[in-house]
C-alpha cells in the first residue's frame, strides 16, 4: 500500500523544501509531489522534465458578446466588483458571480470556464513528479493541491511506488488541509525561534485534528540552545518523536547555489549522513 508523507512547516523560510530535497536525493522509487501551489519551488533544484500540462479550471468569468450587447448599463449597474463595463468585462476584477448574466435583458452575456493554473507531470533525476502552479489572485489552492495529489497517486500505482513524498505549503490554511488529510505521517520541520515554536504548535494542532502521525525536525538547532530545548521539551511532553536536529551550515546555501540538494553535493557531510539516517526513520515510522 503507498505510504505519504509530506513535509510541511507552520511558517514559511525553514528550510522545508531542502529537506524534501534531500530526502528525495536519498530515497529509492518514490514520487515526488509539490502540494504548495501558491508558491512552489522544488522545481528550481530539481529542474523537473514536464512530461504533461493539463490547465486548471475551477471558477467561471463573463464574457460578454458585443454584437448582442445594446449599453442599456444594467450590468454595470450590479457589478458589486467594478468589473461590467458594457461592451467591456474586466476579467482580472470580476469575481464569477453571474449576476450581470442574470440581469443582462439581451442574452449578451454567457459565464465561462476561467484558466486558474495548470497541472504538471514530470520526471526528475529522483522519480516522477507531481505539481502545479496557480496563476496570481487565483483562489481555490486547495482544489488544486487534491489534483496534484490524485497525480501522485496515479504515478505511484504505475510506477509501482510505496512511497509520495510531499512538500507542502506554509500555514494551516485551505491547501494545507488538503495536504495533510488522510497522509501517513507529517514532518514539521521548525526553526529555534519563539515564532518558529508557536507556528509549529499551530500546525500540530491542525495534523492532531485530522489524526495524523507527527514529528519534528529542528533546523538550524544550533541558533538558539534554549530554543531548541523548548522544542525538545515541548515534544518530551507531548509524546512527540524528534525525528532530528539539523545544524546552521553554510554548506546548505552552497549546496542549493549548485543546483544540488546537500546529500548530492557532499554526501559524506555530517548533515547529509544525519538526513540519512532520518530518512531511513521515517520509513521505519510509516512501513
Ligand atoms: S446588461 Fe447586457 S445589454 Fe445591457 S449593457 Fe450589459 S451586456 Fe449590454
Ligand atoms: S460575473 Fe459578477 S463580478 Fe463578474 S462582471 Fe458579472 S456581475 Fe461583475
Amino acid at each position: 500500500m503507498v505510504k505519504e508523507i509530506a513535509i510541511i512547516s507552520g511558517k514559511g523560510g525553514t528550510g522545508k523544501t531542502s529537506v524534501v530535497a534531500g530526502f528525495a536525493s536519498l530515497a529509492e522509487n518514490i514520487i515526488l509531489a509539490d502540494c504548495d501551489v501558491d508558491a512552489p519551488d522544488l522545481h528550481i533544484l530539481l529542474q523537473p522534465d514536464i512530461k504533461k500540462t493539463e490547465e486548471f479550471q475551477s471558477s467561471k468569468v463573463a464574457q460578454l458578446n458585443p454584437a448582442l450587447c445594446t449599453e442599456c448599463g444594467l450590468c454595470e449597474e450590479h457589478c458589486r466588483f467594478n468589473a461590467a463595463h458594457p461592451p467591456e468585462i474586466d476579467s482580472i476584477s470580476c469575481e464569477g458571480c453571474g449576476v450581470c448574466e442574470y440581469v443582462c435583458p439581451e442574452g449578451a452575456i454567457q459565464m465561462v470556464d476561467k484558466i486558474s493554473g495548470h497541472l504538471f507531470e514530470s520526471r526528475t533525476r529522483f522519480g516522477p513528479m507531481s505539481h502545479a502552479k496557480l496563476l496570481p489572485g487565483e483562489g481555490n489552492s486547495g482544489l488544486l493541491v487534491t489534483e496534484v495529489r490524485k497525480q501522485g497517486e496515479e504515478l505511484a500505482r504505475s510506477h509501482h511506488s510505496d512511497i509520495i513524498l510531499i512538500d507542502g505549503s506554509p500555514g494551516i490554511g485551505c491547501p494545507v488541509i488538503a495536504t495533510i488529510r488522510s497522509i501517513d505521517l507529517a514532518i514539521i520541520v521548525t526553526e529555534p525561534t519563539m515564532s518558529g515554536i508557536h507556528d509549529m504548535s499551530r500546525v500540530l494542532q491542525l495534523a492532531d485534528r485530522f489524526n495524523v502521525p507527527s514529528t519534528i525536525i529542528i533546523n538550524k538547532y544550533d541558533l538558539s540552545e534554549s530554543n531548541t530545548q523548548r522544542i525538545t521539551d515541548f515534544c518530551n511532553e507531548n509524546n512527540l518523536p524528534l525525528l532530528g536536529k539539523i545544524p546552521f551550515d553554510p554548506i546548505v546555501t552552497k549546496s542549493m547555489l549548485d543546483a544540488k540538494t546537500l546529500p548530492e553535493h557532499a554526501p559524506t557531510h555530517a548533515i547529509s549522513l544525519l538526513m540519512k539516517e532520518m530518512w531511513d526513520d521515517v520509513i521505519q515510522m510509516v512501513l
